[in-house]
C-alpha cells in the first residue's frame, strides 16, 4: 500500500486518504460533513465552490410541523407527503422525514440561520402546495423560511459551520469515478473516488473507508428547467455505470411556475402568500380542478391543469401558450418583505411589474424524485434489499424514497437536512470499525481513459448541439404528458445522439480550466440518465404523480404500486436497441396509509 500513501504522487496521479469522502458540497453534503467531520477524518469534494451549489438557489422554504402559527403535527405532515407522492412514498421514510423535521429546523437555528420571525419572536411559517391541516381539510402554515432565499441562508449557514469544524474541502474537483472492489462475499464495496482538478487538469485518487454521494439533481436533461447549468447528474451517472440500480427515474417534477420561455423559477411561496393562477379569461381555473386547496394543490396536479388550460385554448399571450401568476392583489409591502427576489426576476427577465401586472408562467423541469436507492440510514442498495457496505447517498441524487412519484414543495430542503445528517452519522459509525479497503492496481485508469478520450476527440459533432437536441426532445416527449409514441420517439433520438456522441469535437486540448472537456464528459452522464428516465417511463403503464401517460390515464395500484429499479446490463456505447437496461420492481413500504383516491 505504500505506493499509494496519503500525499504521494505516482505517475502524475495524486493520492489522498480520508476515513470519509463526501462528494458534493450542497445542503446534503455539508449537512453530512457537519456530523461526520468532528468524528472522523472527512473530506468534501465539490465541482463547485460550496456556496455556489444549487441549494443556494432554493427560495420558498423548508417544511416542519412546528405549529408556531397554527395547529399542526408531524403525522399530518407524513400523511401529506404520502398522498402528495401519490402513494409511491416509502412510509417509514416519510415518518422519519416529518418527525426529524422539527430538530432539523432547530439545528439550523442553533447554527445561526436567520429565519423570518413572528411578531412574538418564533420562527414564522407559511403555506405551500399540498401541506394541509388534518388530512386535507385546508392549507396549513408549515414552511419555515428566510424571505424567498431560504436555500441561500441554509447553504451559507452550513458552510460557515463546516469551516468552524475545520472540514477539508477540495473545491472545483470533479469526481468522475467511484472505485469499487470485491467485498469478499460476492458483492462490491467502495475503496474511494477519482477526481479531476479543474485548475490543473491533474487526477486525484481519494482512498476512503466510506463514500457519501450528495451530488444533487440532473435537470439539465431538459431544456426548460429551473436547474443550474451544473446539474448534470454526475454522481447518479457514476453509480449507474458501476452497475448499481437507479430507482423511480421516470418521476421527474415539473414546477408549475417557471417564467414563461425561460424556466427561471418563481417559488410556490408566491401562491403560499396568496398568488393566484389565471387563464386568458382571467379565470382562477384551479378552483375547478382542486376545489378545497385550489392553487395550493401539489405540483404535479397544478402543472397538468396549466397544460390542459393551454391545450384547450385558454392560454394567454399572443400565442396562447402560457398562463398568468397574479399577485397584483397583494400589498406591495408584503411582496417586498416576503417575495423580494422572485418579483425582481419577473422585472429583470420579462420586464413585467408584478405589483400591477400578472406574470406569464409555464411548467419548468425542477426536481428528480428518483435516483440512487437508499434505506433510511442513507445506505446505498445494490438491489431491493442488499446494502453496499460503506456507500451512502443523500439529497436530490438519492431516492430514499420520501417523495414517491411527486415531491411536495419545501420537502427537499428538509430531505437534504434530515438524510444528509443521517448519512454523516451512518458513515461516521461505519468507519469506527471498518478496515481500509485496498486500492486496485492503478485506480485512476478509468478516469485517465475517460479524460484522454475526451481530450483527443477530433470528430465533427458539437457538444452544445447534441445537448440541445437531447434537451429539446426531452421537453417535447417526456415532459408533463407522455405516450408510448412520444417516449419511443425520444428513445430513438437518444440512441442516435449516443452514436453522434462518439464523434464529438473537444476543441480545448489543454490541461488548465478545461471546461470544454468537462462538458463533454457531463454530456455523457446526461445521455445515460435521460435514457434511464425514458426507459423507466415506457415501462410504467399507468399515470401516477408526475408521470402522466395519456395512453394509460389512471393509476393502477394492482400492477404498479411498486418502485421501478433500473439496472445497467451491458455497454451503453455499443448497444443498439437499448437492451443494456434491465427493469425490475421493488415493493413500496406501506405502514399506515392505504392508497386512496387523490382529491384536493
Ligand atoms: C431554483 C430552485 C428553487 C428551489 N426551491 C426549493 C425550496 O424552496 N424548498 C425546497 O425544499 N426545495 C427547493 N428546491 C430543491 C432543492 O433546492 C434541491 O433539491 C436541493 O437543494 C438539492 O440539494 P443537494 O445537496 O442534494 O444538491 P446541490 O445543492 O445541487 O449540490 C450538489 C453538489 O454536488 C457537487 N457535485 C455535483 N457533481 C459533482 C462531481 N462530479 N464532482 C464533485 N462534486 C459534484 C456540486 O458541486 C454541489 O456542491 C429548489 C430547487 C431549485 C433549482
Amino acid at each position: 500500500m505504500t505506493e499509494y500513501a496519503d500525499g504521494s504522487v505516482v505517475d502524475g496521479v495524486h493520492y489522498h486518504q480520508f476515513d470519509i469522502v463526501i462528494v458534493g458540497a450542497g445542503g446534503a453534503g455539508m449537512r453530512a460533513a457537519i456530523e461526520a467531520g468532528p468524528k472522523a477524518n472527512t473530506a468534501v469534494i465539490s465541482k463547485l465552490y460550496p456556496t455556489r451549489s444549487h441549494t443556494g438557489a432554493a427560495q420558498g422554504g423548508m417544511a416542519a410541523a412546528l405549529a408556531n402559527v397554527e395547529e399542526d403535527n408531524w403525522e399530518w405532515h407524513t400523511f401529506d407527503t404520502v398522498k402528495g407522492g401519490d402513494y409511491l412514498v416509502d412510509q417509514d421514510a416519510a415518518e422519519v422525514l416529518a418527525k426529524e423535521a422539527i430538530d432539523a429546523i432547530y439545528d439550523l437555528e442553533n447554527m445561526g440561520l436567520p429565519f423570518n420571525r413572528t411578531p412574538d419572536g418564533k420562527i414564522d411559517q407559511r403555506r405551500f402546495g399540498g401541506h394541509t391541516r388534518d388530512h386535507g381539510k385546508a392549507p396549513v402554515r408549515r414552511a419555515c423560511y428566510a424571505a424567498d432565499r431560504t436555500g441561500h441562508m441554509i447553504l451559507q449557514t452550513l458552510y460557515q459551520n463546516c469551516v468552524k469544524f475545520g472540514i477539508n474541502f477540495f473545491n472545483e474537483y470533479y469526481v468522475l469515478d467511484l472505485v469499487m472492489v470485491s467485498d469478499g462475499f460476492g458483492g462490491q464495496k467502495p475503496a474511494g473516488v477519482v477526481a479531476f482538478e479543474l485548475a490543473t487538469g491533474d487526477i486525484h485518487v481519494f482512498q476512503a473507508k466510506a463514500v457519501i454521494f450528495a451530488t444533487g439533481g440532473f435537470g439539465k436533461i431538459y431544456k426548460t428547467t429551473s436547474n443550474a447549468h451544473t446539474l448534470t447528474g454526475d454522481g447518479v451517472g457514476i453509480v449507474w455505470r458501476k452497475g448499481l440500480p437507479l430507482e423511480d427515474m421516470e418521476f421527474y417534477q415539473f414546477h408549475p411556475t417557471g417564467l414563461a420561455g425561460l424556466g427561471i423559477l418563481l417559488s410556490e411561496a408566491a401562491r403560499g402568500e396568496g398568488a393566484i393562477l389565471r387563464n386568458s379569461e382571467g379565470e382562477r381555473f384551479m378552483e375547478r380542478y382542486a376545489p378545497t386547496i385550489k392553487d395550493l394543490a401539489p405540483r404535479d396536479i397544478v402543472a397538468r391543469c396549466m397544460a390542459l388550460e393551454i391545450r384547450e385554448g385558454r392560454g394567454a399571450g399572443p400565442h396562447k401558450d402560457y398562463v398568468y401568476l397574479d399577485i397584483t392583489h397583494l400589498d406591495p409591502a408584503v411582496i417586498d418583505a416576503k417575495l423580494p427576489d422572485i418579483t425582481e426576476f419577473a422585472r429583470t427577465y420579462l420586464g413585467v411589474e408584478p405589483y400591477t401586472e400578472p406574470v406569464p408562467v409555464l411548467p419548468t423541469a425542477h426536481y428528480a424524485m428518483g435516483g440512487i436507492p437508499t434505506n433510511i440510514q442513507a445506505e446505498v442498495l445494490s438491489d431491493n434489499t442488499t446494502v453496499v457496505p460503506g456507500l451512502y447517498a443523500a439529497g436530490e441524487c438519492a431516492c430514499v424514497s420520501v417523495h414517491g412519484s411527486n415531491r411536495l414543495g419545501t420537502n427537499s430542503l428538509l430531505d437534504i437536512n434530515v438524510f444528509g445528517k443521517r448519512a454523516g452519522n451512518s458513515a461516521a459509525e461505519y468507519v469506527k470499525t471498518a478496515e481500509w479497503v485496498e486500492l486496485p492496481e492503478d485506480p485512476a485508469a478509468g478516469v485517465r481513459t475517460l479524460v484522454e478520450n475526451a481530450r483527443n476527440s477530433n470528430g465533427t459533432e458539437r457538444i452544445a448541439i447534441i445537448r440541445r437536441e437531447l434537451q429539446e426532445s426531452m421537453d417535447r416527449n417526456a415532459q408533463v404528458f407522455r405516450t408510448e409514441e412520444s417516449l419511443t420517439e425520444v428513445t430513438e433520438v437518444i440512441h442516435n445522439l449516443r452514436e453522434r456522441y462518439k464523434n464529438i469535437l473537444v476543441q480545448d486540448k489543454g490541461k488548465r480550466f478545461n471546461t470544454d472537456l468537462l462538458e463533454a464528459i457531463e454530456l455523457g452522464f446526461l445521455l445515460d440518465l435521460a435514457e434511464v428516465v425514458v426507459y423507466s417511463a415506457r415501462n410504467r403503464k399507468e399515470s401516477r404523480g408526475a408521470h402522466m401517460r395519456e395512453d394509460f390515464p389512471t393509476r393502477d395500484d394492482v400492477n404498479h404500486m411498486q418502485h421501478t429499479m433500473a439496472y445497467l446490463s451491458g455497454d451503453p456505447m455499443s448497444a443498439d436497441a437499448g437492451d443494456h437496461i434491465r427493469l425490475d420492481w421493488k415493493p413500496v413500504v406501506v405502514t399506515r396509509y392505504q392508497p386512496m383516491e387523490r382529491k384536493y
